[in-house]
């Protein structure tokens, strides 16, 4: 390594020098306590095939192998960087599961988001931020991002052709074979029973847990719609 690329390393490695070691050291536990982590890193023979089959490696100042490398080396410094910082450019498509060494880095990546968002990292909440108005939509009717939200204002990346599909979204959606569509403000109508079942998941889960981490203000109305919901079919959580 050149003397600036040893700088730099040194320094990136010194980042949130704020945090003690013992906070860095209790998230890296946290990681290694999960059920999954010993079937996801077995070491890591650094062959890079998992950067070569990487999107995100591709596009981003991104590894994977990074990512195992410091696992495997329980780095539980550079580990908390990447918590910081790293990790949210992954794709999560687990293309990386090629490795020859049988680890899952992308996996890893998983049990990384999952301890920042529990801890309430920064970077967890700065990931999470743009994703309100869908995590709401999601959790408080069941299914995915609904055809009401595809308006100009939100996407205009999609040029005039997001508009003409506002202005008859109604029509169009009418148009769809399975009845179960014929709706704007859901992706597709869900049965009252599966979403009494999805709110008992999130609230057994700790999926309710996590969001109040990141986002007090959204847990807050998620509770609230949930928990009328689930006293009308006399559920007590
Ligand atoms: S899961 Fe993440 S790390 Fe693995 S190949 Fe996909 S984007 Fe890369
Ligand atoms: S493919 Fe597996 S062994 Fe190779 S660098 Fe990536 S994690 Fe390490």
């Amino acid at each position: 390594m050149s003397q600036t690329g040893a700088l730099y390393k040194a320094e990136a490695v010194a980042g949130y020098a704020d945090v003690p070691l013992e906070e860095k050291q209790r998230l890296f536990d946290e990681v290694k306590a999960d059920m999954r982590f010993p079937d996801y890193i077995y070491g890591c023979y650094e062959c890079g095939i998992c950067v070569a089959v990487c999107p995100s490696a591709r596009f981003y100042d991104f590894s994977p192998r990074r990512i195992a490398q410091a696992v495997a080396r329980e780095d539980a410094e550079l580990v908390y960087q990447q918590m910081q910082e790293d990790i949210w450019e992954c794709s999560q498509c687990f293309s990386c599961l090629r490795c020859p060494r049988g680890n899952n880095p992308g996996g890893i990546i998983t049990i990384m988001r999952e301890v920042s968002i529990n801890n309430g990292l920064a970077s967890a909440r700065e990931a999470l931020e743009g994703y309100t108005r869908i995590i709401y939509k999601i959790m408080s009717t069941g299914t995915q991002v609904s055809p009401d939200m595809l308006q100009p204002d939100a996407f205009p990346d999609w040029g005039p052709e997001v508009k003409d599909v506002s202005d008859k979204l109604e029509l169009w959606r009418r148009a769809l074979p399975p009845e179960t569509h014929h709706t704007t403000t859901t992706g597709w109508e869900v049965s009252d029973k599966t979403l009494v079942e999805l709110y008992l998941i999130w609230h057994k889960t700790g999926a309710l847990k996590m969001i109040e981490e990141v986002d007090e203000g959204l847990h807050m109305i998620l509770e609230e719609v949930m928990e009328e919901r689930l006293e009308e079919e006399g559920i007590e959580v």
